[in-house]
C-alpha cells in the first residue's frame, strides 16, 4: 500500500504557502539577504531511514544554528557529560540567540545560543585538540549525522566573518571568564565555518532522525554518537531550541526542534520521525514563518505533540 506521507507533506506545503507570505529576510548576514524568499520544501525521514521530500527539496543552505545541538552532540560524546556542562549550562535563557547570556560562575546559560555555541565549538575533539582539529571534527561529526559529505558556503563563511564583532565579543567574554578553551578569534573563526555547512531538507530529516533514534543514523546505520547524548541533546532542544520562542513552540508543536537563521527548521521525535523544513522569510524570533506553520500542521495532522496521549 502506498504511503500516506507524501500527500500529507504536498497538502501541507500548499496549504502554508497560501497561508501568506510574512517575515523578513535574516538580516544579521549580508550574504544571506540574497535568498530567494519563495523557496519552500519539507522533508520527513522514519525511524527505518524511509524518506519523504516535496518542494525545493534539492535547494541546498547553509546550516546556520540548527548546527548547534549537533556540535553539543559531538563535545558530549568527545569531552564526556562533566566536562561539558562544566563549561555550558543547559538552562532556557529567555534572551535572543546573540545575548551575553552568562551564569554567575561564567558558564554560557545553554548551548543553543551563540554565546553556548562558540563555547561548545571549542569543545569538539579530544582533550588537548587545537582549534583546527576542533572545527575539522565538527564538519566531519556534522557529515557523519547527516549521512554524506557536507560542504562550506565559502561565500556566507565570508560575509559572516566580516560582520562578526559581536560573536566575538561574546567568545572573549566567555575566555576572560575561563570557560573558552580556544582563542576567541580561532573558536569564531570555526564556529562560523560550522553555520556554512550546507545541506537540504533531505539532510535537516536524517540528521534529526539520527538524534531520534539514540545516535544511529537510520540510512548509513552508524552510530554516530551514544544514546545518552541524544537524550541529554533533546531535552535542551525542548526547552532551548527555538529562540526566545521555545515555550509557544512547545506547546503548539511540542517536538523538539532547532532553527536557523537561514530559514531551516528541524525537529525529532524519538523513535518515531525526523522533520526537516526550509522556507528563508523568518518571524520577529527568528524562526521560518512557513516552516513553524508547516511543523504545527504536521504535528497536528500526526498526533506527533510529545504532550498528546495517544
Ligand atoms: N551564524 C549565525 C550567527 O552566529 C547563526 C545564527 C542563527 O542561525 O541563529 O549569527
Amino acid at each position: 500500500m502506498r504511503s500516506p506521507v507524501p500527500d500529507l507533506l504536498d497538502a501541507v506545503l500548499e496549504e502554508c504557502r497560501d497561508a501568506g507570505d510574512d517575515g523578513e529576510l535574516a538580516g544579521s548576514i549580508p550574504e544571506l539577504a540574497d535568498a530567494d524568499p519563495e523557496r519552500f520544501a519539507l522533508a520527513l525521514c522514519t525511524v527505518d531511514g524511509t524518506r519523504y521530500a516535496v518542494g525545493d527539496a534539492e535547494h541546498r543552505f547553509t546550516i546556520q544554528s540548527i548546527s548547534k545541538p549537533f556540535v553539543y552532540a559531538l563535545a558530549l560524546a568527545d569531552r564526556g557529560y562533566d566536562e561539558v556542562l562544566d563549561h555550558v549550562g543547559v538552562e532556557p535563557s529567555g534572551d535572543a540567540f546573540n545575548e551575553i547570556s552568562l551564569e554567575d560562575n561564567g558558564r554560557p546559560r545553554n548551548p543553543m545560543i551563540n554565546i553556548g555555541a562558540i563555547t561548545t565549538h571549542a569543545l569538539a575533539g579530544p582533550r588537548g585538540a587545537t582549534a583546527e582539529q576542533s572545527t575539522a571534527r565538527v564538519l566531519e561529526g556534522l557529515s557523519t549525522f547527516a549521512g554524506r559529505e557536507l560542504e562550506v558556503d565559502e561565500a556566507v563563511e565570508a560575509s559572516e566573518r566580516e560582520t562578526a564583532d559581536r560573536n566575538l565579543a561574546l567568545a572573549y567574554l566567555v575566555r576572560a571568564r575561563g570557560k573558552l578553551q580556544d582563542e576567541p578569534h580561532d573558536a569564531v573563526d570555526g564556529y562560523i565555518r560550522q553555520c556554512s555547512a550546507l545541506v537540504d531538507v533531505r539532510d535537516l530529516a536524517v540528521m534529526a532522525m539520527t538524534l531520534g533514534a539514540g545516535g544511529r543514523n537510520p540510512v548509513t546505520g552508524e552510530q554516530v554518537v551514544p544514546a545518552w547524548v541524544c537524550r541529554q541533546v533533546l531535552s535542551v532542544m525542548a526547552t532551548c531550541g527555538m529562540y526566545d520562542a521555545a515555550g509557544d513552540w512547545m506547546t503548539t508543536v511540542g517536538i523538539p526542534a532547532k532553527s536557523g537563521v537561514s530559514g531551516g527548521v528541524l525537529g525529532a521525535l524519538p523513535g518515531q520521525v525526523g522533520i526537516g523544513a526550509f522556507s528563508p522569510r523568518l518571524d520577529r524570533f527568528g524562526n521560518s514563518v512557513r516552516g513553524s506553520r508547516a511543523f504545527e500542521r504536521l504535528s497536528t495532522e500526526m498526533g506527533l505533540h510529545l504532550m498528546h496521549a495517544p
